[in-house]
């Protein structure tokens, strides 16, 4: 049976985003004021608002109509959703001060792109926010403004430009919203730099050969382990015939697995239900690495070296768990063995 609440919702996401498409020249779209923005139609409307911001990114092109804070312009959720230390260093308070005089302020990406982000935040910084900036200045010189307007996406939006409400629908019932996906990705124990694997992975953004080559980086895609196809951050993680004979080990099906779909993989038995996320992007990031040393410093592939890799890295994750869950790394290295055989 359908879930009423969940299909209001998505019909009026639908709404919203048809009335974005034609009201964008009178209301802000990243707050839903403007001058013909009233009635409790808006009223509803904008509290759903986070709910349409997980769903819809920009393209950025030139930098000029996106929010920097509240816009999904890196990845599909906005910056304060993954460093909310540092976005609570932001001088937000004069930009709601403005907006609620309804002077429509928003940091452009441009501008920070242009001219650095300090002096969009205040001028001392917890060790915390100090951290989460290194991060968003890492994401930042990432970005390259081009010659064009940014496009405004909503992945659930059809060639005519028409949110399908089925999808969205069959989205929110499956993961929440993208973003608590992809929150998955910063809110596990990991380490914080595979934490950050985990985002790009998830999206596709790892720099697989793929990718660089699309960046016109690299000439040739051809994956580095098994020289057989196209090395897609897909191929590479779970389809790659070394990766998938390290997953069918554990246990794990791989015939459709992709990488955006990775906290879905079915748990198997003999996997502990505690930490299992971890467990997934453990196996991913020592994938990954093991590409690394095969690309880097030209050494062979080999399942007793990734299985001694992955049993090192589960002796010091361990401390990052919760006292009570750290039994699970036992089985994880009893698990492992099948790896090393
Ligand atoms: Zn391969």
């Amino acid at each position: 049976m359908n879930d009423l609440a969940v299909q209001n919702q998505c019909l009026l996401l639908k709404l919203l985003h048809q009335w974005a498409q034609w009201a964008h020249e009178e209301v802000d779209l990243s707050i839903l004021k403007g001058e013909n923005a009233v009635g409790p139609h808006w009223e509803a409307l904008r509290s759903l608002l986070p709910l349409y911001q997980s769903i819809t990114f920009v393209d950025v092109g030139d930098g000029r109509a996106t929010d920097f804070w509240n816009d999904c312009w890196t990845g599909k959720v906005p910056l304060p959703a993954c460093f909310s230390n540092l976005f609570s260093h932001a001088k937000v308070k004069e930009i709601q001060l403005l907006l609620e005089r309804n002077e429509k302020k928003k940091i452009q990406l441009q501008k920070v792109v242009d001219n650095g982000i300090h002096e969009f935040l205040v001028p001392r910084l917890s060790r915390m926010s100090a951290g989460e900036l290194e991060q968003v200045l890492g994401i930042i010189t990432e970005i390259v403004l081009e010659d064009r307007p940014d496009n405004h996406i909503c992945p659930f939006a059809a060639a005519d430009g028409v949110l399908q409400a089925g999808p969205v629908y069959k989205a929110i019932k499956t993961h929440g919203t993208s973003q608590s996906l992809l929150l998955l990705a910063w809110s596990n124990c990991g380490p914080p730099r595979v934490q950050f694997f985990a985002w790009l992975l998830i999206q596709e953004r790892i720099q697989c050969r793929a990718n660089l080559k699309k960046k016109s980086i690299v000439e040739d895609d051809n994956c580095e382990l098994c020289k057989q196809a196209s090395e897609s951050a897909d191929h590479l993680i779970c389809r790659c015939p070394f990766a998938e004979n390290v997953w069918t080990k554990k246990g794990f099906s791989v015939d459709d697995a992709l990488v955006g779909l990775l906290w879905d993989a079915r748990r198997p038995e003999s996997i502990a239900a505690k930490q299992y996320h971890v467990f997934l992007l453990l196996l991913s990031w020592k994938i990954w690495k093991h590409r690394n040393d095969v690309f880097f410093p030209h050494m062979e592939p080999s399942f007793a070296r990734l299985g001694a890799a992955l049993k090192e890295a589960a002796a010091l994750w361990q401390f990052r768990f919760p006292s009570g869950d750290r039994y699970v790394v036992t089985y994880w290295c009893n698990a492992f063995v099948s790896i090393l055989a």
